[in-house]
């Protein structure tokens, strides 16, 4: 069983306006254990349109309009279903009667464009709409002897979400054969998308029934498993499976295999260690801080830290030698050192991080002129050793900062992955 869904409104083929109305219909029909297999907007034109319902009708087995019901010249959703599927267009006198009660309600006299809202397809089934004036249908049929429902639903959210969920799901329920969806996500930092691919690709060729979405940004990789089974335990059954066998080939790399964040992940190992950690940070001025904070129950484990953004803050908050400063310049391995043990030293914290680099778009001065924009330094010190990470980002100066953060939460990750957790 494969879905379709046709957005029709030539607003949404604009920069300015977006077809929400398919992502809501998406994630309910996953849940009825129906994949949507296309999705097209079209704008109001009917030769468009009713190319596009043709095609619709003859790659998917549900088809789903949202939108062009109205009264208007632009409104051609019924003109263009019925002329694909071939039936013809009936005037239904329940309908008109209701429009001209809502109009009156109103005081006033219905406008002649607004009979064609009384129009359904010959055969289908009416769905009334409370909230406005165009009903939704539902047209259960056959064509070239396979079974087709094509499902005709008002554009405004408002009246389209309440449509679907109290006429359209129920009757799709009951006649769709028992399916439930399972979904599983695995993240993982800092890994090239292609290399997740290609040792994941192998594996996902002998789990074709599962539906395997590679997301990347922001430094992350998602991997997204959804299954649709006829039974709920059957269906987690086999994304659990498909994801133990990525999780053996990926090891380490994947963070989180229950959807915590990189962040989470890393205070809750702390927790695990009863270890607290601080930073001290110059080119991202404290993104880092603030993205473990954003975390809920933080404080047991990060104590904070400090901007340390002039030379002199260096100095004086995190004891980096004035002379190394000078010589070596801010953005340098030796810098990062001394700000990762200097921060710990300061705060008394279990492991102490350092980030210094040039996020751009100007250039570094003094010793640091002729250094790369994009050259980065992350540093851990825990006591036993200090290791320093160099870096060379890409990209602007948010990215450049973004990325920063990222490389020193997966180092503190990786670093306490090393230690015993009790
Ligand atoms: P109406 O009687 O209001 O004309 P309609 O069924 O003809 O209803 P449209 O004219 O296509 O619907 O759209 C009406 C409103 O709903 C517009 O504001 C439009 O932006 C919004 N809308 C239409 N389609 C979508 C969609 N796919 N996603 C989000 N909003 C939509
Ligand atoms: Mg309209």
């Amino acid at each position: 069983m494969i879905a379709e869904i046709i957005a029709a409104g030539s607003e949404m083929l604009t920069p300015h306006r977006q077809d929400t109305n398919s992502l809501y219909l998406t994630a309910q029909l996953n849940e009825l254990g129906v994949q949507v297999a296309f999705k097209t907007i079209v704008g109001d034109n009917l030769g468009h349109l009713t190319g596009a319902a043709r095609n619709a009708i003859a790659r998917a087995d549900i088809i789903i309009f949202s939108g062009g019901l109205g009264p208007t010249e632009d409104d051609l959703t019924r003109e263009a279903a019925a002329s694909a599927l071939g039936v013809e267009l009936r005037r239904d006198n329940t309908i008109l009667t209701d429009l001209h009660k809502r109009f009156a309600a109103r005081q006033m006299a219905m406008p002649p464009n607004n009979a064609k809202q009384a129009d359904v397809l010959d055969g289908a089934t009416v769905l009334p709409n409370p909230n406005g004036s165009a009903p939704g249908q539902i047209f259960d049929t056959t064509v070239d002897g396979f079974r087709k429902i094509v499902i005709l639903l008002p554009g405004p959210p408002g009246e389209l979400k309440p449509l679907f969920l109290q006429l359209v799901k129920p009757v799709l329920a009951a006649t769709l054969p028992p399916r439930h969806i399972a979904r599983r996500m695995l993240r993982m930092a800092l890994i090239p998308e292609s290399q997740v691919d290609a040792r994941t690709a192998p594996i996902y060729k002998r789990h074709e029934d599962i539906e395997t979405t590679i997301l990347a940004g922001h430094g992350e990789i998602q991997l997204h498993f959804i299954a649709a089974k006829s039974t709920a335990i059957e269906a987690q059954a086999r994304v659990d499976e498909l994801a133990g066998l990525i999780e053996a080939e990926m090891e380490e790399a994947i963070f989180s295999s229950q959807g915590e964040s990189l962040e989470e992940v890393v205070l809750l190992m702390l927790g695990l260690r009863h270890l607290t950690l601080a930073a001290a940070e110059s080119c991202t001025g404290g993104l880092l801080a603030s993205r473990l904070t954003a975390v809920p129950g933080s404080s047991r484990y990060f104590l904070g830290g400090a901007v340390v953004y002039s030379d002199q803050l260096k100095t004086t908050f995190t004891d980096v030698p004035a002379e190394l400063v000078a010589t070596e310049g801010p953005v340098s391995e030796a810098v990062c050192r001394a700000l990762a043990e200097g921060i710990r030293r300061r705060t008394g914290a279990s492991i102490g991080i350092g980030i210094t680099g040039i996020a751009g778009p100007t250039p570094g001065t003094g010793p640091d002129a002729e250094k790369p924009i994009g050259l980065v330094y992350v540093g851990l010190a825990d006591g036993r050793e200090t290791r320093v990470k160099e870096l060379h980002l890409t990209g602007d100066r948010d990215r450049v900062r973004w990325w920063a953060s990222q490389h020193a939460l997966e180092l503190i990750r990786l670093s306490l992955l090393e230690l015993q957790s009790f």
